[in-house]
């Protein structure tokens, strides 16, 4: 990688440095343009965007017909508030909550304040409808979760990194280990109004709970009384073979919390979706944002949604997913501990730190970024050609096959 003092590339990470915070630590690519998997950056050169912002461009970068619609939209209106309606979000709403297969969407725009609107819904659920004395809510969470970044959400986090010097938090949950049911049957009281939970926790390090742990989650969650809420937003739609990922174990979670490929990469949109009982009782005044439903991100989250169903990306993620596993096990490194996946939704956990093989990708030409130090995430868009996918996959091999040195 040539990043000397005369390079474009050298000169904006010094400015983005200078200017920005430092909460990332990104790779030294600077992306100027995008089409499809494929990005280029501002030296012209080309790479394989094999981590897809975390899930957020399922349907590939600058889709042409997301792009559409974003342009149409952008030009008649775009934000209205909620103090008024619009003529977008009753039909985003419709077509979302079908998908879910439940009644109710509230749009939001991050991931995290999804969570924040499902942690509300379930709360107030508890009181109104559960008899939960006031104040007196808990939520069962995973140990290794990861749910965002506010201040509630990370109290409830297990990794030190994300709450160091960030406290006091937010009391009211309880962790049990990812994929134990004995604790989580042992963790609920009457108290208990919801078990929050990652089908598959990927910022974990593509970590999948026991077979069968899911499905029997669900029945104990049904029988004690407790909400169901499957936080999605990077293992729905589409990414793992299937419109979500309970899919896999024909799990109907009470609350669906969404974001990142809802708009295809354009915009911010994220949701909670559920069943009427527990959506019902928010009234006017008790949540909002002010972007939240606006029409812009409506249209755009329609049309990314019927993209994934035009393009038949579910089956496209299912069928090139089982491709990438097949093609990734013949790889035969020392270096590697597991290979874990389902969909387009790959991890190679390695016996050392996954960082310098990723920048090696990078000067391969293949995007991808390291998770929970050790596990190389691949999830490229569910559009990537198959010859892409292999291609990586030989790029892969050569890395992982070749030692690396660590000044
Ligand atoms: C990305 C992510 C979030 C947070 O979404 P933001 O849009 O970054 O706030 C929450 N949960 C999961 C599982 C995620 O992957």
């Amino acid at each position: 990688m040539t990043t000397s003092s005369q390079t474009r590339t050298a000169e904006l990470l010094a400015i983005e440095d200078t200017w920005g915070a430092h909460n990332y630590h990104p790779l030294p690519i600077v992306v100027a343009h995008a089409q499809g998997a494929w990005v280029t950056d501002v030296e012209g050169r080309r790479y394989l965007d094999c981590l897809s912002a975390y899930s957020a461009l399922n349907q590939g970068h600058v889709h042409p017909a997301i792009l559409k619609v974003f342009i149409e939209q952008a030009s008649r209106v775009t934000l209205t508030s909620r103090a008024f309606r619009n003529d977008q979000l009753p039909l985003f709403c419709q077509d979302l909550a079908a998908i879910c297969r439940l009644d109710v969407v509230l749009p939001m725009n991050s991931g995290a304040e999804a969570v924040e609107t499902a942690i509300k819904a379930a709360r107030q659920w508890g009181y109104a409808r559960k008899g939960i004395p006031d104040g007196a809510a808990e939520i069962i969470v995973c140990g290794g979760n990861f749910h965002g970044r506010t201040t509630t959400i990370i109290g409830f986090s297990s990794d030190e990194d994300y709450k160091r010097g960030f406290g006091p938090f937010t009391p009211g949950f309880v962790s049990v280990p990812y994929g134990d049911l004995a604790a989580l049957e042992a963790a609920i009281t009457p108290n208990t109004c919801a078990f929050l939970f990652e089908p598959i926790q990927c910022e974990g390090g593509i970590l999948m709970p026991p077979a069968g742990f899911l499905r029997a989650a669900a029945d104990v969650c049904r029988d004690r009384r407790v909400l169901l809420v499957a936080d999605e937003i990077q293992t729905g739609l589409g990414r793992t073979g299937a419109w979500f990922a309970c899919d896999h174990e024909d799990v109907q979670p009470d609350l669906y919390i969404l974001g990142k490929a809802l708009s295809g990469g354009f915009y911010p949109v994220s949701a909670c979706v559920g069943r009427r009982e527990v959506m019902e009782l928010f009234t006017p005044g008790s949540h909002g944002s002010t972007f939240g439903g606006n029409p812009l991100g409506a249209a755009v989250a329609r049309a990314a949604l019927q993209v994934l169903r035009d393009e038949q990306l579910i089956e496209r993620s299912a069928k090139l997913g089982q491709v990438l596993l097949d093609a990734l096990r013949t790889i035969e490194s020392p270096v590697i501990q597991a290979i874990r996946g389902i969909g387009l939704l790959a991890g190679i956990e390695l016996r050392e730190p996954a960082r310098a093989y990723c920048e090696r990708l990078l000067e391969r030409g293949v995007l991808c970024k390291e998770t929970h130090e050790r596990v190389i995430r691949l999830a490229p868009p569910l559009v990537i050609e198959e010859t892409d996918l292999l291609w990586m996959v030989d790029q892969v091999r050569e890395v992982l096959t070749a030692p690396v040195r660590n000044a």
